[in-house]
C-alpha cells in the first residue's frame, strides 16, 4: 500500500479509544463544516422561500448529529480516563514496590511512614520500628543458588507481611533487609517477637530440601516528634547487638523503650496472640 493508502486505510483501523475520539471530532467538524457551506451556498443562489426550511434542516441536522455523537464521545472519554488511570496506577505500583517482594520499597516506605507519622502527632500516638535482617543469607544464595536466594526472599516477605500488625507499614528496604513501622501499639516487643517466631516456624523447601531460616531484628521506640532518621540508626544499632549477640533474636534500642504499664502490655499480649492464631 502507498503512503496515501496506508492513511486511508488507517482510518478503518480502530487501535485505541482516543483514536475513536479523535475520529468523532475531525468527521464532526467535517460533516458540520460541509453542511454549513451548502447552505450558505443555497442561501446565496437565493431560494428566499427555502430560508426558514433550511435554517430548521440545520439545526434539526446539528442535534441529531449531537445526539448520535455525544454517546459514542462521551464513552470515549471516558474509556480514555480509565485507561489513564490504569497506567497511572501501574506507575505508581512501579515507583513505590520493590519488584521481586512487591513490598513497599525503601522511599514509598518513608513517605508512609511521613503521612502515618503525622496523623500520630495528632492523636499524640507513639509507636515502634524494627529492622529485620536474614540471618547468613549469604550461605543460602551460596549453597542453594541466586534464584532459590530470591525465592527464599519472596518467601520472608511474605511471612513478614503476614506476622505484620495491619495498621504497621513493612519494607524491602534493600538486600534481605525489611522495616516495618508502626504506631497504633504501646510496645513493638511482642509484635517482633511474633515476626521472629513466624520466620522460624516456617523454613523454605526447595526441590525436596528444607532451609532453616532466621532473622535477627532491632528494635525501637518510634516517636512521632523525631526524626526517622534517627529512629532507623537506634534500630540499626540494635540489629548489630542481635547478630552480635548470636542472631535469631530481638535486641531493643537502649533508653528510648517506651514505659508500659503491665496491664496495658497484657492486653496487647492477647491481642497478639489472637492474630497470630487467626494467621
Ligand atoms: P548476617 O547474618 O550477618 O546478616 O549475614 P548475611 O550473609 O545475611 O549478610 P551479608 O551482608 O554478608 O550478605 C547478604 C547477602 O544477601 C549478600 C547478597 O548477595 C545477598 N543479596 C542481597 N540482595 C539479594 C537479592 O535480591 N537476591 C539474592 N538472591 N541475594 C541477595
Ligand atoms: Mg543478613
Ligand atoms: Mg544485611
Amino acid at each position: 500500500m502507498n503512503e496515501w493508502g496506508d492513511r486511508f486505510g488507517g482510518w478503518f483501523e480502530i487501535c485505541s479509544w482516543g483514536q475513536v475520539v479523535r475520529r468523532t471530532m475531525v468527521l464532526t467538524a467535517l460533516i458540520t463544516g460541509a453542511a454549513v457551506a451548502i447552505s450558505d451556498l443555497w442561501l446565496r443562489t437565493g431560494y428566499p422561500q427555502l430560508y426558514p426550511v433550511i435554517g430548521l434542516g440545520n439545526i434539526v441536522s446539528t442535534i441529531a448529529i449531537g445526539i448520535i455523537l455525544a454517546g459514542p464521545m462521551l464513552f470515549g472519554f471516558n474509556m480514555m480516563s480509565w485507561r489513564l488511570w490504569r497506567a497511572n496506577q501501574r506507575l505508581q505500583q512501579l515507583a513505590n514496590r520493590d519488584p521481586l517482594t512487591g513490598l513497599l520499597n525503601r522511599r514509598a516506605w518513608v513517605e508512609e511512614h511521613a503521612m502515618m507519622a503525622r496523623k500520630a502527632r495528632r492523636k499524640g500516638e507513639t509507636g515502634y520500628l524494627m529492622v529485620i535482617d536474614a540471618d547468613h543469607f549469604k550461605q543460602i544464595n551460596d549453597t542453594h543458588g541466586h534464584d532459590v536466594g530470591d525465592k527464599v526472599l519472596q518467601h520472608l516477605a511474605s511471612v513478614i507481611a503476614a506476622s505484620n500488625n495491619a495498621d504497621a507499614i513493612c519494607a524491602r528496604l534493600g538486600g534481605e533487609e525489611f522495616a516495618i513501622a508502626g504506631f497504633t501499639i504501646l510496645d513493638g516487643r511482642l509484635e517482633a517477637e511474633h515476626v521472629r517466631t513466624s520466620v522460624t516456624a516456617r523454613p523454605f523447601t526447595a526441590d525436596g530440601v528444607q532451609i532453616p531460616l532466621t532473622v535477627s531484628i532491632g528494635l525501637t521506640l518510634l516517636d512521632a516528634d523525631t526524626a526517622l532518621s534517627d529512629a532507623m540508626r537506634r534500630a540499626d544499632n540494635a540489629l548489630y547487638a542481635a547478630k552480635n549477640g548470636g542472631r535469631n533474636r530481638v535486641c531493643v534500642a537502649p533508653g528510648r523503650l517506651h514505659i508500659v504499664e503491665p496491664d496495658a502490655l497484657q492486653g496487647e499480649s492477647q491481642r497478639v496472640m489472637k492474630r497470630a492464631s487467626s494467621n
